[in-house]
């Protein structure tokens, strides 16, 4: 191993002319440890870095707290098989690892990377077990992808509770968090290895060198709808609703060092949207996937069915891209809605329960309440007598108990009485799956496929976990999960 001060003057000469005194002015400092982005990858890799030993942990975030991370905007569902909450819940998955990672092959249309899904699947239990231990309450819930409720809510239905827990943990372990830090470049010793990078702090240069390297957790870059349009083209002008931390800047300072990337075009977008404003292009998610599950259809603008209703978001949202369709539209009844507001806490994330009861009363955004069929047609602006064949022919799918045009399982309730509730979307960006490369042990691999030395990578930056289709409540676990594996792995001998 290093001695500290070897690993100092070796990589003071080893800076070369990347690290010159003009080019670089500002101070040095020097740690075990360097974790870039305090989401739910980089906060897990710092507690996993203290408790596998290492003294010096510096985790930098260009925000003020990490309160404005993805993690903390997100609805916290998270996936995993074989959980304590499974157990206490009584949903019997002991064995089921096998499943769950052919599971999320099938909806990564089986592109996905085997040892990114591997490392997920075995360790993603303790991982949410970890979060049980320390007061969370996860409950187990449906989702289309598996056969077990597989995936978890959370307490307060939000993953910003994670990050109460985890950053909590990090100050305890002492963990040093070092806020309005804005990593600007990976600095290497000139060739395939990484020393640290530099900084910007209080307006000030810090080049932070540490002895096991850095771990990147900087996010995803969909929060920057130009980045969408260029690098994503089959949701080009697509509103995100991303947080404003997911730009990218982590991916591009890996590209920079030769980092190669895979699956950028890919995105977890969701069919059904909420556009806010068209000039910011922000918009919102309603969570229609999940209210299909009682019953409601998915439409296109000609007020036909054109897909299996329950299914995954992104498939959907993928199917209107293909087609070149921007709009998609829901019909519930009262009874379907009165069902999804009792199971589901969350209709719109983002929104709490007061502001969608507001919304089905006054129809601001996206929901229209009326009384008949007729009248859904001429909001729709589609001919009445095919829209009503059209939702009678469903109707009897329902009675006799069998989808024969897209196998649909959930068949519940009769189109036959008003009100009806009519949902309005479009689909919308807000996560990516694309990024970085890397292997079994987290490093970051270079474009001839070598692993760059001391640089690993977690979390949204790094693609391949998801293959080309996003299911919800694996990108958080996968950040949590594969973040602190990578605090862990990086944490051993250095230059292993
Ligand atoms: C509204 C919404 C809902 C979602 N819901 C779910 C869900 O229910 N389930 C699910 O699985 N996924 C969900 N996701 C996706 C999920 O939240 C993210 O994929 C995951 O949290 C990413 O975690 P991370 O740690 O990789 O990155 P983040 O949580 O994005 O953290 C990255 C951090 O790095 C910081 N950073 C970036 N660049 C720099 C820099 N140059 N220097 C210093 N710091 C930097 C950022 O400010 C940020 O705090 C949702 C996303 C959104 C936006």
């Amino acid at each position: 191993m290093l001695k500290r001060r070897q690993f100092i003057c070796s990589s003071l000469l080893l800076l070369g002319p990347s690290l010159h005194a003009q080019d670089n002015p500002g101070t040095t400092e020097l740690c075990d440890l360097l974790i870039i982005g305090a989401g739910a990858a980089g906060l897990f890799a710092a507690i996993s870095a203290k408790e596998a030993g290492l003294k010096r942990v510096i985790l930098i975030e260009k925000f003020p707290s990490p309160f404005f991370s993805s993690t903390a905007y997100s609805a916290g569902s998270v996936n995993a098989s074989g959980t304590i909450s499974q157990i206490q819940h009584g949903v019997i998955d002991t064995e089921g690892l096998r499943e769950f990672e052919m599971e999320i092959f099938r909806e990564g249309n089986f592109k996905n990377d085997k040892h990114l899904v591997a490392n997920y699947v075995k360790n993603a239990s303790s991982t949410l077990d970890w979060l049980s231990e320390k007061g969370v309450e996860l409950t187990p819930a449906e989702n289309f992808a598996f056969r077990l409720k597989r995936m978890h809510g959370c307490d307060r239905g939000t993953g910003s509770r994670y990050v109460e827990v985890l950053f909590s943990e990090v100050v305890r372990l002492g963990v040093e968090t070092w806020f309005q830090t804005k990593a600007q470049k990976i600095l290497t010793d000139g060739s395939n290895s990484v020393l640290g990078a530099k900084v910007t702090r209080n307006h000030k240069t810090v080049n932070i060198l540490a002895k096991n390297g850095v771990i990147l957790c900087t996010g995803g870059f969909a929060g920057d709808v130009n980045r969408i349009d260029k690098d994503i083209p089959s949701f080009a002008g697509a509103p995100t609703f991303s947080s404003p931390s997911s730009l990218g800047e982590g991916l591009d300072m890996a590209c920079a060092i030769g980092a190669s990337t895979h699956f950028i075009p890919y995105a977890g977008a969701y069919a059904y949207g909420v556009p806010l404003d068209d000039e910011t292009r922000r918009g919102l998610i309603f969570r229609g996937h999940v209210m299909n599950l009682f019953g409601s259809i998915t439409l296109n603008r000609l007020g036909k069915r054109f897909t299996n209703d329950d299914q995954n978001s992104t498939k959907v949202a993928q199917l209107l891209a293909r087609n070149k369709e921007k709009t998609v539209f829901q019909l519930a009844t009262h009874t379907q809605l009165q069902e999804f507001l009792k199971n589901d806490p969350i209709q719109v994330i983002g929104w709490d329960r007061s502001k969608f009861l507001q919304e089905m009363e006054d129809g601001n955004y996206f929901i229209s309440k009326t009384n008949s069929l007729e009248e859904v047609a001429t909001l729709m602006k589609v001919p009445v007598i095919p829209f009503i064949e059209e939702i009678e022919r469903y109707n009897g799918m329902v009675r006799s108990g069998k989808d024969t045009d897209f196998g649909r399982k959930h068949l519940k309730g009769l189109f036959n009485e008003g009100p009806f509730y009519l949902f309005k979307g479009t689909p919308v960006v807000g996560i990516t799956i694309g990024g970085l490369k890397v292997n079994e042990r987290l490093q970051v691999v270079n474009e001839y496929g070598d692993p760059i030395k001391n640089f690993f990578a977690a979390g949204e930056v790094v693609g391949g976990l998801h293959g080309t289709s996003y299911i919800g409540g694996t990108s958080l676990a996968g950040a949590l999960t594969l973040g602190r594996l990578a605090g862990k792995i990086a944490s051993e001998k250095p230059n292993s």
